[in-house]
């Protein structure tokens, strides 16, 4: 799978809205290999195939892997791709809805539109232009208030320690920065000198999406109010690891550090601090609550570009999700609602990874082989027809079933290691652990 995966998706932004005749030759070849890792039999629907192995289909990969070239092309505007996606064709006058526009030699961006309506517009996401080399770019004055764990001190020496920078950095305004995620809100503020500022974001930006901004619009508001020595404390450690690493290539970490050079060419000597957050530092409590109100502030209404492929990634998984969810008359769904791998699935006995993912499925060689000889379909010694739902139901395996307390055949096939466990040896019990 490793070694076909890339070649089934080289190119496929080129070729993604291909006729399906011609796509499905290359899904026969992922369901081959989906087949030959998980073993499950040939007569067993693809869509079953998917959800049991966790394995994406190559419809959906494809979207991904073109929804990836989109939030990059869209927030590079000095990109050869971003006319020819984005404005070459009147998108703003484009219709999801009207049925009168043809496909037909249009641009990927339409036939993308079309099936996502969640799709960001490309004016809405911020351009990383950088400007200024890496290299000539200072190094910045990084610090953390501790080096422990923060469970391993008390408030107190924390506030302590504060205190003692705050005696090394006499000449210094002190900035607090914070960002904010809630169910209903989005957003950082920061304090420069006792003054406040508040600003909403986008409900798709993440939380480090929030935090970054802060410093970036901090270090903003300082070099333009021509602070000749400010500090900025932060509670996020990612953020300021990634502004002392020089070889960090995050987008916002990358306009931070532009924005920090021409900060210092404008005067403006900025350090960084970081302090853990709720240990009783009065600004930092009250930047903390800030960024949490700040849902009546001024929006900024702007995406990132790792947010915006977030964004897209989340609705694309879920549009598959929702696909399976809804699907009808499959055995492998009335057991499993979602298409995630399940922790059972993966064993340390072959054997019994390919016995749970036939059972899972329904599809045995005991119940199905009949399709593929031809014979009528098998019968159990009680007369009922034998299927995967009646091995578990049969009543001549009652006393089994009983001794085990082995319940429906949805908890028995469910993703719990204890029913796996009974399930795999009420198998051995019945004599048809071999003949699945
Ligand atoms: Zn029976």
């Amino acid at each position: 799978m490793a070694y076909t995966q890339p070649i089934l998706d080289y190119g496929c932004s080129i070729f993604m809205n291909a006729n399906k005749k011609y796509l499905s030759h290359l899904d026969t070849i992922h369901h081959m290999g989906i087949r030959l890792i998980s073993r499950a039999l040939k007569s067993s629907p693809v869509n079953s195939l998917y959800a049991e192995s966790a394995i994406l289909p190559l419809s959906v990969r494809r979207r991904l892997l073109f929804s990836n070239i989109i939030a990059k092309v869209s927030a590079d505007q000095t990109n050869p791709l971003f006319n020819i996606l984005f404005n070459n064709y009147h998108l703003n006058k484009f219709e999801a809805d009207d049925i009168n526009i043809t496909y037909k030699n249009q641009p990927l961006i339409y036939y993308y539109q079309k099936q996502n309506p969640l799709y960001i517009y490309p004016n809405k996401i911020i351009p990383i232009q950088i400007v200024v080399p890496p290299w000539i770019i200072p190094s910045p004055d990084v610090n953390y208030l501790i080096n422990d764990k923060k469970s391993n001190i008390s408030c107190i020496e924390i506030k302590n320690k504060y205190l003692e920078i705050l005696q090394i950095y006499t000449d210094f305004t002190l900035c607090f920065t914070d960002g904010s995620k809630t169910d209903s809100n989005t957003g950082f503020a920061f304090i420069i000198n006792n003054e406040n500022f508040q600003y909403r974001l986008p409900h798709e930006a993440s939380i480090f999406t929030a935090e970054a901004l802060a410093i970036f619009y901090c270090i903003k508001k300082i070099s333009d109010m021509k602070i000749k020595k400010a500090i900025i404390f932060s509670d996020n450690k990612s953020v300021l690891n990634g502004i002392d690493n020089i070889q960090q290539r995050n987008n916002i970490i990358q306009l931070i550090k532009q924005e920090y050079y021409f900060a210092s060419t404008n005067g403006s000597q900025i350090s960084f601090m970081w302090i853990p957050s709720h240990s009783n530092i009065a600004l930092n409590d009250k930047a903390d609550q800030l960024a949490k109100n700040s849902i009546n502030s001024k929006l900024l209404d702007f995406y990132i570009q790792d947010d915006l492929k977030n964004h897209l990634r989340k609705n694309i998984v879920k549009l598959y999700n929702d696909q399976w969810t809804n699907i009808q008359n499959n055995k492998l769904r009335t057991i499993k609602d979602n298409t995630t791998l399940w922790k059972t699935s993966l064993r340390k006995i072959r054997n019994e990874e390919i016995l749970l993912t036939r059972l899972r499925i329904g599809h045995t060689r005991i119940t199905h082989s009949y399709l593929f000889t031809k014979t009528p379909h098998p019968i159990c010694t009680c007369g009922f027809p034998l299927t995967v739902k009646h091995i578990f139901e049969c009543n001549k395996y009652k006393k089994f079933r009983e001794k085990l307390s082995l319940p429906s055949i949805e908890i028995a096939l469910s993703d719990n290691e204890n029913m796996a466990e009974k399930t795999i040896k009420y198998m051995k019990m019945i004599n048809l652990y071999s003949k699945v």
